[in-house]
């Protein structure tokens, strides 16, 4: 039986599962470049070049292989533009019994698959993608009876299922977390490592130019672009990682610094993401460096615990709850997002740097999205399908089974605490402490009135006084409600007229007035 084989862009692992059973004398492999997919939201020019290189260098591996490969490029003249209609014109082309798909990282994708076999006319399977270490069913078992979800617990399993950082069946070093020793800022005179470069070669630029001339309305900029976008250049990011970014990368887990993007984080989620790298061989590679005595145990177990507990848990419940999930507003949370967050035009240090790195690199690091870009649009009520549709937009990294679950969990508690126990929220002292931001800002986190206020600050007490009846009960929320409390009524009634003078004036359309809104 010959079987189409189709995998997606985001698909490039070589033991995926469309590809296990695959017998290179009659199958064959389609790829195609779809505007349908590169249009779902105006995804950054990096993005949309890195996952078209990606593929094409997949192919090009493939055929090496001595695979035959039906690539459709986004060119090509017949291109339908979309998933289906490829599927339909590649059967017309080839002499098959049947299509082999995995699953997909979207469930917008998955719904349209369920349709497939009906309207193509020939037997579609579609395999669960098992390049994670959690199944579907291992997460709703794992789920299942409880009350409320914390990564925490489910983390302690994956350890245990997986064997990372264990000995006699407890974790080495006593402890399963060492968080406690992963929140410093960085010192002044830190010096952070050089990021590995890679240079565009004849692929990839003739995707740069492709991108130049379709996307050149897109948000960030395209060049220079110094992704990897194969197996072997992944492997290499990989391992320059561990010896050079992985020995300090839980002690400025947390730090941000203005020019510095990366600091020690990893850079390897686009990888993960696309298949060019195994979560569970970068969680070996990390535990080597720890037993070899190349990187202290809170680095390796930090970095461990974000990719077998994070990523795993966000997935598990993003198929577990979607697409339901998706509709939840638990503080009905709707003004519209700022157009500051694409110009990155603001007084706004801390958001400006953010921004600035994002449009730069399609790339910010996790603090950066959780307690800035993220911070803001909690405080300020930004409508979560927007400020979704943003992160998806923006970053290199970013599939709807990620990017979902954290920007609507996480950082808008839209879900009402599934995800997180409490909302991520902070005042301007926070981003004072782990990051060199606000002296470079024209506001200050200490000043409490007039003109140099904080609006972060502002907005921060503000946001509890809004949602005072949703969050008081939430005991950890207890510490900040104290303190709100220590106001008088005045106070806070100064406060909501000044966050609402403050909010009135961001605008959806244009950048910020000259003049301060406060
Ligand atoms: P490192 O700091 O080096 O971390 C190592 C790895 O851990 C990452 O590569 C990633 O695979 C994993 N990881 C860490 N935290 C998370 C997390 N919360 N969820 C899932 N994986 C995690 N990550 C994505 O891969 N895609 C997204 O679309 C995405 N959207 C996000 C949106 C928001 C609002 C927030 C707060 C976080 C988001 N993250 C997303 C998680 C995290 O910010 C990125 O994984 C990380 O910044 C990627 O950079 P890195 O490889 O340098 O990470
Ligand atoms: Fe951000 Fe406030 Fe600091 Fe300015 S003072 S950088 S707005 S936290």
């Amino acid at each position: 039986m010959a079987i189409l084989r189709f995998i997606l862009g985001d698909q490039l692992s070589r033991n995926i599962a469309t590809l296990r059973d695959l017998d290179p004398e009659r199958d064959v492999v389609l790829m195609a470049e779809v505007g349908s997919e590169s249009t779902v939201v105006g995804f950054h020019k990096q993005k949309l070049a890195f996952i078209y290189s990606g593929m094409r260098h997949f192919a090009e591996d493939l055929r090496r292989e001595g695979i035959t490969v039906d690539y459709v490029a986004l060119t090509e003249a017949d291109n339908t533009q979309n998933l289906e209609g490829e599927l339909n014109r590649a059967l017309a082309r080839h002499n098959v019994d049947g299509v082999v798909v995995t699953e997909p990282g979207a469930w917008r994708v998955k719904d349209m698959m369920t349709g497939w076999e009906s309207h193509l006319g020939v037997p579609v399977e579609v395999r669960e993608d098992d390049r994670f270490i959690c199944s579907h069913a291992r997460f709703a078992a794992w789920a299942e009876g409880r009350q409320s979800f914390r990564m925490e617990y489910f983390y302690r399993e994956m350890r245990r299922e997986t064997g990372l950082l264990m000995e006699n069946d407890g974790p080495i070093g006593g402890q399963w977390n060492f968080d406690a020793e992963n929140r410093q800022s960085l010192p002044d005179n830190y010096r952070p490592p050089e990021r590995l470069r890679f240079e565009p070669d004849a692929i990839t630029r003739a995707v740069l130019e492709l991108v130049t001339e379709r996307y050149h309305k897109n948000f960030g900029d395209l060049e220079p672009f110094e992704w990897a976008v194969t197996r072997q250049g992944a492997l290499q990011a990989l391992d320059h990682f561990i010896e050079h970014c992985l020995p300090d990368f839980g002690t400025y887990q947390d730090a941000m610094k203005s020019g510095e993007p990366f600091l020690n984080h990893g850079l390897i989620s686009p990888y993960l993401n696309i298949g060019l790298l195994d979560p569970l061989e970068v969680c070996r590679a990390a535990e080597r460096a720890y037993l070899d005595g190349q990187a202290p145990l809170n680095a390796a177990e930090g970095f461990i615990r974000q990719i077998i507990g994070w990523r795993e848990y966000v997935r598990g419940i993003y198929w577990l709850k979607m697409p339901d999930y998706a509709e939840t507003n638990h503080l009905k949370a709707n003004r519209d997002l700022p157009w500051f967050y694409w110009s990155g035009k603001t007084r706004m240090n801390c958001l400006a740097n953010a921004i600035g790195d994002t449009r730069r690199h399609a790339y910010a690091h996790h603090i950066q999205r959780l307690m800035v870009t993220g911070n803001f649009a909690l405080l300020a009520g930004i409508e979560p399908r927007q400020i979704e549709a943003w992160y998806l937009a923006v970053y290199i990294d970013a599939f709807d089974w990620v990017e979902l679950p954290n920007t609507h969990g996480m950082v808008m508690f839209a879900d009402g605490g599934l995800l997180a126990s409490k909302p991520y929220a902070a005042s301007g002292a926070y981003i004072n402490r782990m990051s060199d931001y606000c002296s470079g800002c024209v506001y200050s986190p200490a000043t409490k009135d007039g003109e140099k206020a904080c609006p972060i600050t502002l907005l921060y007490w503000n946001f509890l006084i809004e949602n005072r009846q949703k969050l008081q009960g939430n005991r950890r929320m207890a510490m900040p409600y104290r303190n709100l409390d220590r106001m008088n009524a005045t106070q806070r009634k100064s406060i909501e007229a000044r966050a609402s003078a403050f909010l009135n004036g961001l605008s959806a359309t244009e950048d910020e007035p000259e003049a301060p809104q406060m």
